[in-house]
């Protein structure tokens, strides 16, 4: 086949629907996040497709097209639909993603469960997705893999198509050497992400922990190293004067690795912040709070987004601060984001438990602490929430990115309002002017919020505007040119970049 770009990501880039018998592509519900960024790198190839999987009974009868061709806001590309089995999706996502390699990405080794990984059906499933790939793909085209569960896809590929311009972009936080050679898989795994051209990763210090893991076990040269302001201006870090590798020397091959802050898309979050409806919704909320604070806390139902420990600490709170109840109020939404996994199931019981408990303890007929949402809310009437709210507090004890806590400032056009951010969410990197805490000490947690809650309007505007500058700058299309400079001589094919 003949695409010049080939995105490999392991989900669908649109909703399937059924409309009067027939299926329907419709765009995602959520129309923020980086699938409408991918998608519009089709706009500026001459020819591009995706390559996902798809749920299937029988792979050799899938009862599906195994390609459909699209055509919608972002071009004509074509969908390449790998049929997986549920025994191999449950394998290879479940299991070997979810139980194995999420926990350690985290720095969870406590949670890491090996026996159940089946380590030939995860490489079936990166090989199927790397065939599917080498066969969209044009010479000499651009391969962009996402994210871990597809760690052996670029060194495959190499194999199939030595002539691809292959690169990787990591979404979860990488690791230290220790914590990443617990993998029993760490040289294959490490080998076919170093037959990229480019590997990329949220914030300087992942890519220092992948340098560092590479060389830990493999003949690795660091040939360049670059300071973080070559790519980013002063305001995006205090890492401005620490150097990292930027290429790397394995064999024959030379590797790019650069740190590329996944962003928001400001202009379409500030549109949906300013919508009449919106205001209407922010109205309604705030007429409920009434003379309330609200705290709010969003995030998926995951041990690593710190849920229980922001409880303990509102807990707290509510114990040193009588003064507090009855006027500051937590909303928690977790999303239950993988269903019938035990792990999720028993973090979402816990969070139940605990914030019914507190609810028993402090509450009144008039007055719950606690609103705990498990249920996804819908981007526009989140908006309205991170408007609405007093104090964003987003404290994950690991987190590659975090785009809630950019969302929240991206919504604020009033320049009002206070994130706490953990110092381990990545985007604590490019946020410094949040009040940061590290949510593994009870002390730094409750000053954090008690400190949010009594900030004064003038601090809370000068930190908002810093912030709002940081995420308007490196937004999501920044992130993607970024991405694809790295990839270099591809100016022919990105005709149209202004
Ligand atoms: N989100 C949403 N509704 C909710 C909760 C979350 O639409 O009720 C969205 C949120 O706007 C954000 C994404 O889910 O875009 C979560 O991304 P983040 O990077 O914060 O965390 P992840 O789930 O990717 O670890």
């Amino acid at each position: 086949m003949s695409s010049n770009i080939v995105i490999v990501y392991h989900r669908q880039p649109y909703t399937e629907v059924k409309v009067d018998g027939k299926i329907e592509f419709h765009e995602n519900k959520s129309p923020n996040g980086i699938v409408p960024t991918l998608k519009s790198f089709f706009g500026r190839f001459d020819s591009g497709a995706w390559v996902a999987w798809k749920e299937a009974e029988d792979p050799m009868n899938p009862g599906f097209e195994r390609r459909v061709e699209i055509e919608d806001a972002h071009g004509a590309y074509t969908v390449s639909r790998l049929p997986l089995t549920r025994e191999q999706i449950k394998s290879f996502y479940e299991v070997s993603s979810k139980e194995a390699f999420w926990p350690i990405l985290h720095g969870f080794k406590e949670r890491y469960n090996y026996d159940p990984v089946d380590w030939p059906t995860f490489r079936e499933v990166n090989w199927a997705f790397a065939e599917a790939a080498a066969h969209e793909a044009a010479d000499g085209a651009v391969v962009w893999v996402h994210d871990y569960n597809l760690w052996l896809v670029p060194g495959y590929l190499r194999r199939l198509r030595p002539d691809l311009k292959i690169s990787f972009f990591h979404h979860t936080p990488f690791p230290s050497a220790d914590m990443f050679n617990v993998l029993p898989w760490r040289k294959e795994i490490m080998e076919s992400l170093l037959a990229c051209d480019v590997v990329g990763f949220h914030i300087p210090r992942y890519v220092a922990n992948f340098v560092s893991a590479a060389r830990s076990m493999l003949d690795v040269d660091v040939t360049k190293r670059q300071k973080v302001d070559d790519d980013f201006a002063a305001e995006f870090s205090a890492l401005t004067e620490v150097s990292v590798p930027s290429e790397l020397q394995f064999g024959d091959q030379t590797i790019r690795v650069q740190a590329s802050p996944v962003g928001i898309d400001f202009g379409y979050i500030s549109d949906v912040a300013g919508r009449s409806e919106t205001d209407e919704q922010v109205t309604g909320i705030r007429a409920d709070l009434g003379d309330q604070k609200l705290l709010l806390s969003v995030g998926r139902t995951d041990y690593t987004k710190g849920g229980i420990d922001q409880l303990e600490s509102f807990k707290r709170l509510l114990e040193a601060k009588p003064e507090l109840r009855g006027k500051v109020r937590l909303m928690h939404v977790s999303v239950p984001a993988n269903k019938n996994m035990t792990v999720y199931e028993n973090i979402q019981a816990d969070l139940e438990q605990m914030a019914g408990q507190i609810n028993g303890q402090f509450g009144s007929l008039d007055w719950q602490p606690i609103a705990l949402i498990s249920r996804a809310i819908p981007f526009t009437e989140l908006v309205a929430y991170y408007r609405a709210a007093d104090v964003a507090w987003i404290t994950p004890l690991a987190d590659g990115m975090n785009l809630v806590a950019k969302e929240f400032c991206a919504a604020r056009s009033d320049g009002d309002g206070v994130l706490v951010l953990s110092e381990f969410a990545g985007a604590a990197v490019e946020m410094g002017s949040a009040l940061l805490t590290n949510p593994f000490s009870n002390r730094s947690m409750d000053s954090a919020i008690e400190q949010a809650l009594s900030m004064e309007e003038p601090e809370r505007r000068d930190r908002m505007a810093a912030l709002r500058r940081v995420i308007q700058t490196y937004d999501i299309q920044f992130w993607a040119e970024h991405q694809m400079q790295a990839l270099g001589g591809e100016e022919a094919r990105l005709a149209s970049l202004p």
